[in-house]
């Protein structure tokens, strides 16, 4: 069942990764799937970018993107839509930790919110290191300050591009 905090609409930002199955089109039928979810509005939506895997490599490069929305839905609410959409686009649960999957969907920010739950940690503790999210990140939002961590410039300026590439 939905239900609506009576705030103001927050913004929120979420990493979507695939490396399986067409990852350029998972990214944009999760991008769909997001924008239509009751209580959710897209704000931006980056570039897609190309990157080799973290973790084993053994399997294709991944397609990552950034996307921001406003929302009303409270953040343990929003991972739940963002875990439905991954199972509904068949994700290939991970028999390995950093496995290829068929969608990977990360709540990254959500408003000024430092949040420590058993499931749910924001910002997301990858976000800072991560050049496929920094980057992406930055297209959109590049004055962005990230709660308890400082100015993400300062993140990017410091992350090399690792391999990282902007698709066309
Ligand atoms: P992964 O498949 O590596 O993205 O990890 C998924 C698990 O991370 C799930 O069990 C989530 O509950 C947990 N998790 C913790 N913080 C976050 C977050 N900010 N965004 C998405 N998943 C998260």
């Amino acid at each position: 069942m939905t239900h609506f905090n009576d705030k103001q609409p927050v913004t929120v930002y979420i990493g979507l990764g695939s490396n399986l199955e067409h990852p350029a089109r998972q990214i944009l039928l999760a991008r769909s799937a997001i924008a239509a979810l009751v209580g959710v509005d897209e704000l931006a939506f980056s570039s897609l970018y190309s990157s080799p895997p973290m973790g084993p490599q053994d399997q294709p490069d991944y397609v990552n993107a950034v996307m921001a929305v406003t929302t009303r839905l409270e953040p343990a609410e929003l991972l739940r839509c963002l875990q439905r959409i991954e199972r509904e686009q068949g994700r290939v649960r991970k028999e390995q930790r950093w496995g290829a999957r068929t969608l990977d969907l990360d709540l990254l920010l959500y408003a000024d919110r430092q949040l420590e739950e058993p499931d749910l940690i924001v910002p997301h503790p990858g976000l800072v290191e991560r050049a496929f999210v920094l980057y992406p990140l930055s297209e959109i939002a590049p004055d962005l300050q990230v709660p308890g961590r400082g100015a993400l410039a300062d993140w990017l300026a410091r992350c090399p591009a690792d391999g990282l590439r902007r698709l066309a």
